[in-house]
């Protein structure tokens, strides 16, 4: 019997999870030089601290934003700053970026010291840290964590969620990190809930890794009770995509919903990732900042699939070179997981805080089907977490008819994927959905722009 509550619609997806399952972690050296994007994290873009030439530290901060939602950038090795220039990422896009040419010796230059007690910090100490140290929404999501941390005042935070589900398939980073690293996770969490000593704590794991249940629950036993004195649950949940969604995971742990336009704050709740309560413990205890992240590597054009600790910069072509190569040339290459994942267009691009994994398969298991056309056959309706009806937001966003795609309420569209795996006309739902949304934000900025204008010029009057 599950403890969690089910959300509505959701699909089932192959999980194949067990290419990587049982790969351990393996740390990557660089080879190459490391690109470090100005923009990696959701809210403002950083600008460079450096100019070419000069000497870089292991760990120093090498961009920064005075912007409240945004996080700073950090060098993952020593060396000279070879370039700041337009370099392509991973979504295909040219982004300022600063290149570093590494020594090979990763000499330590970071700003943070390390704590024994977390207990002797005041909480805006922690918070600060977290800022400094980098961090970001590890699962993807890359929002900054001390944003998040800081919820406006009147806000009562009841839930501290950590997500472990990792519901997308393929992907293992955060299984492995669970079942190597338990304790800085469970440490990560106290962490947090000192910042709100009336949470409770809850680990959300799918049931498919029983494993890493079995290991959280080991590492728990015993813990000190965090201030609410309720002790820190692990809480199996249901094997459904995408269970590890924030507004599907909240429902489940709380039975709250998440109305549109509200955060989770609004209802009491916060969500962090695993690997982000990692990086928490690691900059607050050890005085480490984010320069490094766990990727998987997968799919059946791998040679040798695997789980990879790799310096945030390193180039896919090196992760793709250490998991033994391709065996043919992969059909589709993505970066993250079939759901979810982006394509990419090139190898030559870098790792950054938000890459999750990286999907390699051959035309076998991703042969490129044509869209037909709709049978009204209302299955993507019934996938839909969400509760919209993507053939109509398909439709609307295809006719660039933005006003009724939003009244349609296709901004609460999460770009889950579930539509689009259950259609069998096979229509490309999730990226009209996507269109749509960027459809909507251009004509609302337009929209915004022209009222500005108008009340310039004293039209409005
Ligand atoms: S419409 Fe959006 S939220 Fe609904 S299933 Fe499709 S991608 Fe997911
Ligand atoms: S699942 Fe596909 S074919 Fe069926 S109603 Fe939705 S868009 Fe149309």
């Amino acid at each position: 019997m599950f403890q969690s509550l089910t959300f509505r619609g959701g699909v089932h997806p192959p999980g194949s999870k067990e290419i990587t399952a049982n790969k351990e972690i393996e740390a990557l050296h660089p080879r190459g030089d490391l690109v470090y994007p100005m923009s990696q994290h959701i809210g403002a873009p950083c600008v460079s601290l450096v100019k070419k030439g000069d000497k870089v530290l292991s760990g120093q901060k090498i961009a920064d934003s005075e912007a409240f939602v945004s996080a700073p950038v950090l060098s993952s090795v020593s060396g000279t700053v070879k370039d700041i220039g337009m370099r392509m990422t991973i979504p295909g896009s040219f982004e300022p970026c600063v290149i570093v040419e590494n020594d090979g010796l990763f000499k330590c230059g970071s700003a943070l010291s390390p704590h024994e007690d977390f207990h002797l910090l005041e909480p805006k100490e922690c918070v600060k840290i977290i800022r400094e140290a980098g961090i970001v929404g590890m699962g993807g999501a890359t929002f900054p964590t001390h944003v998040k941390l800081s919820p406006p005042p009147g806000k009562n935070i009841r839930w501290v969620i950590v997500n472990g589900v990792e519901c997308e398939p393929f992907l293992n980073c955060d299984n492995r990190l669970m079942l190597e690293r338990p304790e800085p996770i469970l440490g990560g969490l106290e962490i947090c809930l000192r910042l709100f000593p009336e949470a409770e704590g809850v680990i959300a794991i799918e049931a498919n890794k029983p494993e890493a249940i079995e290991r959280m629950q080991k590492e728990n036993f015993g813990r000190e009770l965090p201030p609410s004195g309720k002790s820190i649950r692990i809480m199996p949940h249901e094997v459904k995509y995408p269970q590890g969604a924030e507004k599907m995971l909240i429902y489940t742990v709380t039975g709250r919903e998440i109305p549109p336009g509200t955060l989770p704050a609004d209802v009491g709740c916060l969500v962090l990732n695993v690997q982000t309560l990692f990086h928490i413990w690691m900059a607050v205890i050890e005085g480490i900042p984010v320069m490094e992240r766990i990727v998987s590597v997968t799919g059946d054009a791998v040679a040798k699939p695997g789980n990879f600790l790799v310096p945030l910069g390193i180039s896919v072509r090196e992760l793709i070179d250490a998991a033994g190569g391709f065996t043919e040339e992969p059909a589709k290459l993505l970066s993250g997981g079939p759901m979810m994942g982006l394509s990419m267009r090139s190898l030559d691009v870098p790792v950054t805080k938000g890459t999750s994994g990286i999907l390699a398969l051959t035309a076998r298991s991703a042969p490129q089907l044509e869209e037909s056309n709709c049978i009204r056959c209302a299955r993507c309706v019934d996938a839909c977490p969400m509760g919209l009806v993507p053939s109509s937001l398909d439709r609307a966003a295809r006719l660039r008819d933005y006003v009724e795609f939003e009244a349609m309420g296709g901004m609460n569209c999460i770009e889950c994927g579930s539509c689009t795996y259950r259609c069998p006309a096979r229509r490309y739902l999730t990226q009209t959905c996507r269109n749509g949304k960027a459809g909507v934000t251009v004509a609302r900025k337009r929209a915004e722009e022209v009222k500005k204008t108008a009340e310039r010029t004293g039209e409005t009057k």
